[in-house]
C-alpha cells in the first residue's frame, strides 16, 4: 500500500508544515514557563490559524472545518503531532475533538448552540469524565457515578479522575449510570453535559503526572459530583446509550492519537539523526559512525513506516466499511503504535545523552507525557485480548471479555 495523498491533502500539508516550522516549533521554548504564560501566546496563534483557513480541520466545511475524510485528517494529524502544541493551535486536540464529534452527531439544536458552537470556535474547552478511581478503568462498564432523574433535572453523584484538560474547561461530558436495572450492561449509562460552574461540581486536584502537575489544557484532574443538578435537556443522545456514543468516538479517536504519535516519532527521529550526524565522539567521528546508532535509526525507520501504513489502512477501512468492520485494525494500531512511540522516543533520548533528558528539546516532554499512551484509551493488554479473542473465535474458542 502506498500512502495516497489526495489533492486536498497535497494542498494543505505544505501550508501546515510551513506554519509548524515558522511559528509552532519556536513556541515550544515557552512551554516550561507554565500554561498561564503560554495561553495568551497560544490564543494569538490560534487566531492566525483561523485566518489561514486551517481551523478545526476535522469538521465538515459547513461547520467551519476542511471537510476531510478520516484518512485525510489522519495525515494532517501526523503533521500537527510533530509538536506538543500542534493540535491545540488548530483546535483539534483531545478531548475537545471527540466532544465536538459527539455533540455534532448527537446533540440537540440547543446543545449544538450552547456547547458545540463555542467549542468549535475555540472560545471554550471541555473534558470527558468516565474513569473512576475506585474501579478498573479497563472495564468501562463498571462505575459508581449515578445521574438520578428528579423532575426536569438529573442529579449527579460520583467520583472521577484523569479527566484530561478539565482544568479551565467550561463543561464536562460525564458518563453516569442512569438505568441501573437495564438488562444489558451496555445500556446502563448515559452521557450528560455538566457545566463546570454547576454547584456540586468540584475539581479536587490536578493529578501530578511524572513529576509535573500540569495546568489548563496540559492537565488531568480528579473531579467530584455531589448532588450536582443539571437540566434533563443536558442528556446527550438517548438515555442508556452512553456506551454506544463512547464506542462511536473511540475508533476515530484512536486514529487521531496514533497519527499524532507518528508525528512525534517522525520529529524524534529527525532530532535523533541530526544529533547522530552532528555530535562528534572525537574529531571527524560522529555518533552516526557507531553501528548501534545505525541499528536504532534503521529499526525506528521500519517501525514508523509500518505504523503509518497500518493506521492509514485502518482509517481507510473505517471510511469505507465503518468502525465495526475495523475493530481488529483499531486495536492492532492502538497497542502497536503506542509501543513504537516508546521505542523511538527512548532511542532519540539515548542518542542525545544528557541533553535528551533536559527540556531543551521536546523529547523529555514526550517521554513523560506519552508513557501513558500504552494505558489511556485502553491498555495494551486489553487491545491485544480484543485481537486474540476475535482470531481465536475462528478456531472455536470463546474467551470471556472480563
Ligand atoms: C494521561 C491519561 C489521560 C487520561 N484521560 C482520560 C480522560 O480524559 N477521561 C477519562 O475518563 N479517563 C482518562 N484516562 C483514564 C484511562 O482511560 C484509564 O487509565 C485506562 O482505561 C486504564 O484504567 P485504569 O487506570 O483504571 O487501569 P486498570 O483498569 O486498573 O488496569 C491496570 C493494568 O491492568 C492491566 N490490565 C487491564 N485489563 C487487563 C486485561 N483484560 N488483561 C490483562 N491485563 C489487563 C493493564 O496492564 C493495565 O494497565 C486517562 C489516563 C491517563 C493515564
Amino acid at each position: 500500500m502506498r500512502v495516497i495523498k489526495t489533492e486536498r491533502v497535497q494542498a494543505i500539508l505544505p501550508r501546515i508544515r510551513a506554519f509548524m516550522e515558522e511559528v509552532v516549533y519556536p513556541l515550544e521554548g515557552e512551554m516550561g514557563r507554565g500554561f498561564q504564560h503560554l495561553e495568551p501566546l497560544l490564543e494569538e496563534n490560534r487566531q492566525s490559524v483561523k485566518s489561514l483557513g486551517l481551523w478545526t480541520p476535522h469538521l465538515p466545511i459547513e461547520l467551519g472545518g476542511l471537510g476531510l475524510s478520516l484518512a485525510e485528517f489522519a495525515q494532517v494529524s501526523e503533521e500537527l503531532g510533530r509538536s506538543p502544541l500542534g493540535h491545540y493551535l488548530f483546535n483539534c486536540q483531545a478531548p475537545d475533538i471527540g466532544n465536538m464529534e459527539i455533540l455534532h452527531l448527537h446533540g440537540t439544536n440547543q446543545q449544538r448552540e450552547h456547547f458545540f458552537r463555542p467549542l468549535a470556535e475555540g472560545d471554550v474547552r471541555s473534558c470527558f469524565a468516565m474513569t473512576e478511581p475506585e474501579h478498573a478503568g479497563s472495564n468501562p462498564l463498571w462505575m459508581s457515578t449515578t445521574a438520578a432523574k428528579d423532575g426536569e433535572e438529573y442529579v449527579l453523584n460520583g467520583h472521577k479522575w484523569f479527566a484530561s484538560a478539565a482544568d479551565g474547561a467550561s463543561f464536562a461530558v460525564v458518563m453516569a449510570v442512569t438505568n441501573a436495572d437495564a438488562e444489558s450492561p451496555y445500556r446502563r449509562a448515559s452521557m450528560i453535559i455538566v457545566p463546570t460552574d454547576t454547584p456540586g461540581y468540584t475539581q479536587v486536584r490536578r493529578i501530578p503526572i511524572m513529576g509535573h502537575s500540569g495546568q489548563g489544557y496540559f492537565s488531568h484532574s480528579e473531579l467530584l459530583f455531589e448532588n450536582c443538578r443539571v437540566p434533563a435537556t443536558n442528556l446527550l443522545g438517548k438515555e442508556g446509550y452512553g456506551f454506544a456514543l463512547a464506542q462511536e468516538r473511540l475508533g476515530p479517536g484512536r486514529i487521531h492519537h496514533c497519527m499524532r504519535w507518528i508525528g512525534i516519532c517522525e520529529r524524534a527521529f529527525e532530532l535523533m539523526c541530526r544529533r547522530a550526524a552532528g555530535r562528534e565522539l572525537s574529531p571527524g567521528k560522529p555518533l552516526a559512525t557507531r553501528q548501534v546508532v545505525q541499528m536504532w535509526i534503521a529499526e525506528s525507520r521500519a517501525e514508523i513506516h509500518a505504523s503509518r501504513l497500518m493506521v492509514l489502512d485502518a482509517a481507510a477501512k473505517i471510511d469505507i466499511e465503518g468502525q465495526q468492520a475495523a475493530r481488529v485494525e483499531i486495536s492492532l494500531i492502538k497497542f502497536f503504535v503506542a509501543g513504537v512511540l516508546q521505542n523511538v522516543i527512548d532511542r532519540a533520548i539515548q542518542v542525545h545523552g544528557g541533553l535528551g533528558v533536559t527540556d531543551d528539546t521536546p523529547l523529555a516532554h514526550w517521554y513523560r507525557h506519552e508513557r501513558a499512551a500504552r494505558i489511556y484509551d485502553g491498555p495494551d493488554e486489553v487491545h491485544k485480548s480484543v485481537v486474540a479473542r476475535r482470531i481465536l473465535r475462528e478456531y472455536g474458542v470463546n474467551v470471556p471479555i472480563y
